[in-house]
């Protein structure tokens, strides 16, 4: 029998509301559609709704790598670090070698997602990321290198959407590099917009393979592609043409992936561009009307028109892997030289690792390198698990980017003219290079964080807007009311619970909120707590009071974004922590971080209250999260002192925090530079007892009985190895004719060709 209050309900509050509701949806373009209904949701939704499942939370655990992926991480990642010359690579050959190219293919790199039954490697998410880190603290271009083909390739889009045909043909291929697959997409109009793209495939007949086929005739001008130059194989996305219907009624079927031989009459690769100076392969390619059998469509006729949606379902798991794989190796790479460097480095008398200017830089870097490792690990958690969590995946493409700017930036700072001056003695130049690089690939950061993070996340994370925004759009009006008033109703109760838990939890810090018992850590805990409760209000109000107009508030919409990043990125560094076994060691890092964090999240929330559009509703917010008042103070100078000393001391916490990073032998830099670490820490005593008796020459020292002549000895030895480090490299005028770039520029964009 039908509920008289709900009848009511429905049409007296209900309906009206309905209308309102639809008068305020965000318009959406077809791309922002598509991209919505790409991938799914993870961890990061629990955190948007105010009230996190910490029994989910603590069922996330690592599956750890399988034999085979540890065997290859250990071994072929090993070797094919040892045949990289960053210098050489970057410099003067600006290619691989040979022989690295031939290993990779060799040893299947380029096919560690293909599974095992079409002869790929068939790792997992965590083992993938792990691989490319590795390989990204060695040198960059190489990682680059390996990381295209593993996303999207085309490899990932043909196991996710390729016919069975498509899939027995090209997935060995491509795992054993006999096919070099590229990804083009971006052309010179549509960048970030891939709307405005103008490569066209019209449907017409034309001759294929000596028989007249039906197939589309391709013409394109893309740019920007990595391997381009080099492939044998294109992924390229277009705007599919019906005009005569020779495929169905529609005419314009919409933006559709095809794959495209580069030997094809009409292709024309090769040229490069040369990105920040780095010596991956990239460049443009034209295809004059080149025709391909309609069987070259990425997924067969059946997925004409769905290339937008492919490429984000893609992409919202490949951007939770690659760049932040290339990120974390960056920033741990800047910890562990930058550490080593701030102790053995000396100015004033004293080591540089000491003066608090130093410490201010110092532990940002250490910070991210925890962090980063920590996010790395835990967002493969999920991707191991099956999601696509296109939202996560953007936090971290983000967050991992642009920390890796700032850390390096702090660690050029601390090295000084040494990390500035070029050549094989400099191991910070060629990922410097790389930022830019990071910060505009796979969805360029700005983009990412005023319409992704947050325009996305606030529908996609959501408990009701989606299933609302779906319930409206309904044909059949009276299921569409029942529908939404039955989510309206229950959305009601799912705000005023936070509400009150925004406010009450912001008031006691958290102290009452509901989180693990049995844990050391319930502090941190109810500080995510509080703050997932806080953002699910800010959101509420600013999607409820602006609507569809949100979207065009890029800076408030941004700033929500970052509240829900850094509460991803503390629950990545509090599973970190939990994992490694509490260890007390590591703890001023967590600190730091949560210190940091908080008061970023603070900070957000009282910008996102400022500059709301409305007073009322912006006070509305700050008294509600309670962020009107004091600031919460970010880590202070005892925590950077803290954090500072674990990077500069070898041990433990040092070790976990380089975890991976590629260590060469002999003159290897990083192998110099670790080498001459040991070696100070060693002198140290020795030193100071000089020092105490006022005495600075090691033989005066040693025939004043100070030190005794194998301590001498010692001090020697560590002197000429702090030399080594120190020194930068100076080059023969003559030999510059091979550094630097040499590669013309005649042509650098055919563009009207
Ligand atoms: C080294 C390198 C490798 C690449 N590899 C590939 C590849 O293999 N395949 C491929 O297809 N592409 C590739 N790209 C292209 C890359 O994905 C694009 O450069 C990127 O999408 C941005 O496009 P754009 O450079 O034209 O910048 P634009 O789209 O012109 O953007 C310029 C700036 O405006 C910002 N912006 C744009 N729209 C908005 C908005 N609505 N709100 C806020 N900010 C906005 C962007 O964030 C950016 O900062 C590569 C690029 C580089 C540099």
């Amino acid at each position: 029998m039908a509920n008289p209050f709900k009848s009511l309900r429905r049409s007296v509050l209900s309906k009206p509301l309905m209308g309102w509701y639809k008068s305020v949806l965000p318009g959406l373009s077809d791309t922002e559609a598509q991209a919505l209904e790409a991938g799914d949701t993870w961890w990061e939704a629990d955190l948007f709704s105010g009230k996190p499942d910490w029994n989910r939370f603590a069922g996330f655990r690592s599956q750890g790598f399988t034999e085979d992926e540890q065997a290859f991480i250990d071994g072929p990642v090993v070797q094919f670090c040892n045949m990289l010359d960053d210098f050489e690579i970057e410099h003067e050959r600006m290619d691989l070698p040979e022989e690295a190219w031939a290993f990779l293919k060799e040893h299947k790199f380029f096919g560690m997602i293909i599974p095992k039954e079409h002869d790929g490697l068939g790792f997992s998410a965590s083992a993938h990321s792990e691989v490319v880190k590795r390989i990204a603290t060695r040198n960059v271009s190489a990682a680059v290198t390996v990381m295209v083909p593993n996303s999207l390739g085309p490899g990932e889009l043909l196991m996710l959407y390729g016919t069975d045909e498509q899939k027995k043909y090209y997935l060995p291929r491509l795992a054993r590099g006999e096919e070099i697959p590229c990804f083009a997409l971006t052309g010179v109009e549509a960048g970030s917009d891939a709307s405005a793209m103008t490569a066209t495939g019209v449907v017409c007949e034309g001759d294929w393979k000596g028989e007249k086929t039906l197939g589309i005739r391709l013409n394109w001008e893309k740019r920007y592609t990595t391997l381009g130059p080099v492939a044998t194989l294109i992924g390229l996305a277009f705007k599919l043409q019906d005009p005569e219907g020779l495929l169905g009624n529609e005419e314009d079927l919409g933006i559709t992936v095809a794959l495209v031989p580069t030997d094809l009459p009409g292709v024309d690769t090769g040229d490069r561009h040369i990105p920040s100076g780095l010596a991956f392969q990239n460049g443009p390619s034209w295809g004059r009307d080149v025709f391909i059998p309609v069987s070259q469509i990425l997924g067969g006729q059946e997925q004409t028109g769905q290339g937008w949606k492919m490429l984000m379902g893609a992409l919202a798991a490949g951007r939770g892997i690659s760049l932040p794989s290339l990120a974390t190796a960056a920033s741990q790479v800047s910890a562990q030289s930058t550490g080593a460097y701030a102790r053995i480095r000396e100015q004033f008398g004293i080591n540089i690792g000491q003066f608090e200017g130093v410490q201010e830089k110092l532990a940002p870097i250490g910070a991210a390198a925890y962090q980063l490792e920590a996010a790395r690990r835990f967002i493969t958690i999920g991707l191991d698990d099956g999601h696509h969590p296109g939202v996560a995946s953007g936090i971290m493409k983000y967050h991992a980017t642009e920390r890796m700017r700032e850390t390096i930036n702090h660690a050029m700072d601390v090295h000084g003219g040494k990390a500035i001056c070029v050549g094989p003695k400099n191991y910070l130049e060629t990922p410097y290079r790389a930022i830019p690089i990071g910060i505009t690939v796979e969805g360029a950061n700005i983009l990412t964080r005023s319409l992704i993070i947050f325009g996305q996340g606030s529908i996609r994370c959501h408990p009701y807007i989606l299933e609302e925004m779906q319930a409206v759009a309904l044909e059949d009006r009276k299921e569409a009311l029942r529908k939404f008033d039955d989510l309206l109703w229950r959305h009601v109760g799912h705000d005023v619970a936070n509400i009150w838990r925004s406010w009450f939890h912001g008031l006691t810090g958290g102290k009452f909120a509901h989180v693990p018992k049995d844990t050391a850590l319930k502090p941190y805990y109810r500080e995510l707590a509080r703050y997932s409760a806080n953002l699910a209000v800010a959101s509420e109000i600013s999607l409820g009071i602006l609507g569809g107009k949100l979207k065009f508030k890029e800076s408030l919409s941004a700033r929500l974004g970052d509240v829900l990043a850094e509460l991803f990125l503390l629950s990545g560094a509090l599973k970190r922590f939990e994992a490694d076994g509490q260890p007390e060691a590591d703890k001023p890092l967590l600190d730091w971080i949560f210190a940091d964090g908080i008061a970023r999240m603070h900070a957000k929330l009282a910008e996102v209250g400022d500059n709301f559009p409305s007073r009322f509703w912006g006070w509305t917010i700050k008294t509600l999260t309670q962020t009107g008042g004091k600031r919460r103070r970010g880590p202070t100078d005892r925590m950077n002192k803290a954090v500072s000393e674990l990077l500069m001391q070898p041990g433990d916490t040092r070790r976990r925090l380089s975890e991976g990073v590629f260590s060469g032998k002999g003159a290897d830099p990083l192998a110099a530079l670790e080498r001459a670490l040991a070696m100070t820490v060693e002198c140290e005593p020795l030193k100071k007892r000089m020092k105490e008796k006022d005495v600075e020459n090691i033989d005066a020292a040693k025939d004043a009985g100070i030190i005794t002549p194998e301590e001498a000895d010692k001090l020697r030895d560590l002197h000429r190895a702090v030399r080594e480090v120190i020194e930068v490299d100076s080059f023969d005028p003559s030999r510059l004719e091979k550094t630097g770039i040499n590669a013309g520029t005649d042509k650098p964009e055919k563009l009207s060709a």
